[in-house]
């Protein structure tokens, strides 16, 4: 077997209009980083479009082209963990399927990393064709992110990155189900840097992050790499029990010493409310965090492959 300098992970879920352009634009880089010496593996989510068959088109001619299909979709994390899984590069890429990142910028990746860099992670200066709300969420939520964590998680960064095989390794080992790579990678440490970018418009499809999604993604980031809000649910308890000894104490004093005591209906009912609400937050923090650990010790397959072309694989 040839030996593989630079893996290249594209996760693909209904990308069936960009697969060609794709192939064809990594092709071209990777020639020009490393000859021979590559693969780019597609890891199928579960398209329901014709991604699949393109992809064993693409195969059928080209040897370097490896691929892993699930068996239906399992999300973008999932699908780059996978990816994670099977890669041999001494370097590898991860990028996404809708040319959203311009392939070309692996070359000043691998400029970086011929630096002495372990970890090469690119940063978006503009993102072109995306709403106002999803540039604005996303800034939003980069930067809380950071603020909550002691992980140097960089801000405006997505899963494009280049890392070294040392990198993969650990990454790889990581055993959370809840996967927030790009948090992950920042965690593992090594010598780290960034190239800048704009990020270009998808060229075909929509957007399969749904605000939804995006939601679960930022909730994860934040659980996975910060105690903070669990901190948080008990100094709001620690606060709202010191404001109710005041009002008690001033109950009582209004009760026995100044004797106005009929009135109160408002307060009762507000207070009520206000420490229903902080109980219901802090039970709802707490679930957060055990939903992870459920889902943890549960330890079911990340992912489930049907179908590859990868050795030792049916
Ligand atoms: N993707 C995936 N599984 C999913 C959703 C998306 O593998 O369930 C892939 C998709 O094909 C693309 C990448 O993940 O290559 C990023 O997805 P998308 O462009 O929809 O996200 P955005 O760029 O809008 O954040
Ligand atoms: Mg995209």
């Amino acid at each position: 077997m040839t030996s593989v300098r630079l893996s290249i992970i594209v996760p693909i879920y209904n990308e069936e209009k960009n697969l060609l352009i794709l192939y064809n634009r990594l092709t071209e880089v990777c020639n020009k980083c490393v000859g021979n010496e590559y693969e780019i593996l597609f890891v199928n989510d579960g398209s329901r479009d014709a991604s699949e068959a393109l992809i064993l088109e693409l195969a059928a001619s080209d040897k370097h082209i490896k691929y892993v299909f699930f068996s239906r979709n399992f999300g973008h994390q999932q699908a780059v963990s996978a990816g994670l899984d099977y890669v041999q590069g001494e370097y590898c890429v991860i990028i996404d399927g809708d040319l959203q990142d311009p392939p070309e910028l692996i070359q000043e990746m691998r400029q970086k990393a011929s630096e002495g860099y372990e970890v090469v992670y690119a940063r978006r200066k503009a993102r072109k064709g995306e709403s106002f709300f999803k540039k604005t969420t996303a800034s939003v939520f980069y930067r809380l992110l950071r603020s909550v964590t002691q992980t140097d998680i960089p801000i405006d960064t997505g899963d494009f990155r280049l890392m070294h095989q040392k990198v993969v390794d650990v990454v790889r080992k990581m055993p959370e189900k809840n996967k927030f790579l790009r948090g992950q990678i920042a965690w593992v440490g090594f010598r780290q840097t960034f190239v800048e970018y704009d990020r270009d418009p998808r060229i075909y499809g929509t957007t399969s992050y749904p605000l939804s999604k995006m939601l679960k993604l930022a909730i994860t980031g934040i659980t996975s790499f910060s105690d903070l809000p669990l901190r948080l649910a008990t100094l709001l308890g620690f606060v709202v029990s010191g404001i109710s000894v005041v009002i008690g104490f001033y109950a009582l004093y209004s009760r026995f010493v100044i004797k106005d005591y009929v009135s109160g209906w408002t307060s009762l009912i507000l207070s009520v409310l206000f420490l229903g609400g902080v109980q219901l937050i802090c039970l709802g923090i707490i679930g957060e965090y055990l939903s992870r650990m459920y889902s943890d010790i549960r330890n079911r397959p990340l992912y489930i492959v049907k179908e590859s072309n990868l050795e030792g694989h049916p």
